[in-house]
């Protein structure tokens, strides 16, 4: 199967974070094993998703080192969003574009890879060649960190990975961190009329809100600044809420939840320590002057370390001269590439279409992006 036939395939499948990636993980198991291969799976706890992991070793047998290329299954959803077309079936509509969901955010990259393991079996590489396919990246990188796991309880080694996240075939040597928080306010309920006896935890929620946005207007003003990033700065925001149960009655509790993405060299943990010596210091007390029992919980939900590519690392150096690209390219998305990193496998980012065109209705990627994806690997193959 080509490239085009792999990614038909792929897109087909609704691999929608919020359902299972079996189907597409075991379709891509089959076609493994049926060429000889041995690929494993690393499962979510409840069995219901999973990692693949596949490697082609050298001629001589030999598994460690090597090169990983690098994707996740999932999708983001289509609820909501007008498609010209189903979105879980490959449309070529004549204008040099494949549209469907997945199609560059990154069943591309996956579709390219699984393409090639033919000519990568049949090629006398001296060093092994690795798949990596996870679950869940969408949802906060949650899945990849399994198969790492696994990967460092096997042993197993490689000198670098490639992850395909859709950057337009050029070389994304840095990427932020990002954390999710999920923050809830507890106050105290009463009946409306009787503001003095209750604690109004949406109205707290909000000073703590407009406090994250003052800290995220101070980044944006002062800085710390890297011009390299397609946003120079770290950067804080609430993003869902939740809270009350009627018009007339003071609201006990208020949830939302915020996410925070910050440059490398940015510490994280001073940035959450920023948000909690406010609640500490300001917000507790004046809740607490209204209702002694008044409490704010803040919990982390997931959290993606920074990517840093080396230059000197040969990984960089490597896509770097198949892409004949040095330009200094840093993005504000979260990968999996920053997990690789620091597992100890340098990464860089280099795969088909733009993130331009990702979660997108009409998400497309074009013909020519994967005709340069199918030549850039088979030119990572001949270094092996
Ligand atoms: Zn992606």
């Amino acid at each position: 199967m080509n490239t085009l036939d792999w990614l038909g395939r792929l897109v087909a499948i609704d691999t929608t974070s919020r359902n299972s990636n079996l189907g597409l993980i075991e379709t891509v198991r089959d076609a493994l094993t049926a060429q000889g291969l041995k690929p494993w799976l690393a499962a979510n706890a409840d069995g219901s998703k999973a990692n693949l992991f596949c490697t082609l070793p050298a001629a001589d047998g030999q598994t460690q080192g090597g090169i990983i290329l690098s994707g996740h299954t999932d999708v983001v959803p289509v609820d909501g969003q007008d498609w010209a077309s189903d979105p879980f079936q490959l449309t070529d509509r004549g204008d040099g574009r494949l549209y469907a969901r997945g199609s560059c955010d990154m069943k591309g990259f996956i579709a390219s890879s699984l393409a090639l393991v033919p000519e990568a079996l049949a090629a006398p590489r001296r060093k092994p060649l690795h798949l990596a396919l996870s679950y869940d990246e969408e949802v906060g990188c949650v899945g990849a960190p399994v198969m790492l796991a696994e990967l460092s309880q096997r042993g197993l080694r490689a000198d670098g990975c490639i992850v395909g996240e859709p950057t337009s075939m050029k070389p994304v040597v840095a990427h932020k961190g990002g954390y999710f928080f999920r923050c809830t306010v507890h106050g105290k309920a009463a009946h409306s009329s009787l503001t003095p006896q209750g604690c109004n935890a949406i109205e707290h929620a909000a000073r703590l809100i407009c406090h994250i946005r003052d800290l995220a207007d101070a980044w944006r003003a002062q800085g710390p600044f890297d011009a390299a990033f397609d946003v120079p700065h770290s950067t804080i925001t609430t993003n869902l809420i939740a809270g009350g149960i009627a018009i007339n009655t003071v609201p006990d509790a208020c949830s939302f939840s915020y996410d925070f993405r910050h440059l490398p060299g940015h510490d994280a943990s001073g940035i959450q320590a920023q948000v909690q010596r406010y609640v500490d210091d300001e917000l507790l007390p004046r809740m607490r002057r209204e209702y002694a029992g008044a409490r704010v919980d803040i919990e982390c939900g997931a959290a993606v370390p920074t990517l840093d590519a080396s230059e000197q690392a040969a990984i960089t150096q490597l896509v770097r001269a198949l892409t004949q690209d040095q330009g200094v390219r840093k993005v504000a998305y979260g990968t999996e590439a920053g997990q690789f990193a620091q597992a100890g496998i340098p990464a860089i980012l280099c795969g088909p279409g733009s993130i331009e065109q990702a979660h997108k209705p009409d998400e497309y990627v074009e013909h020519a992006q994967l005709a340069l994806c199918d030549r850039f690997l088979r030119q990572v193959l001949a270094t092996l």
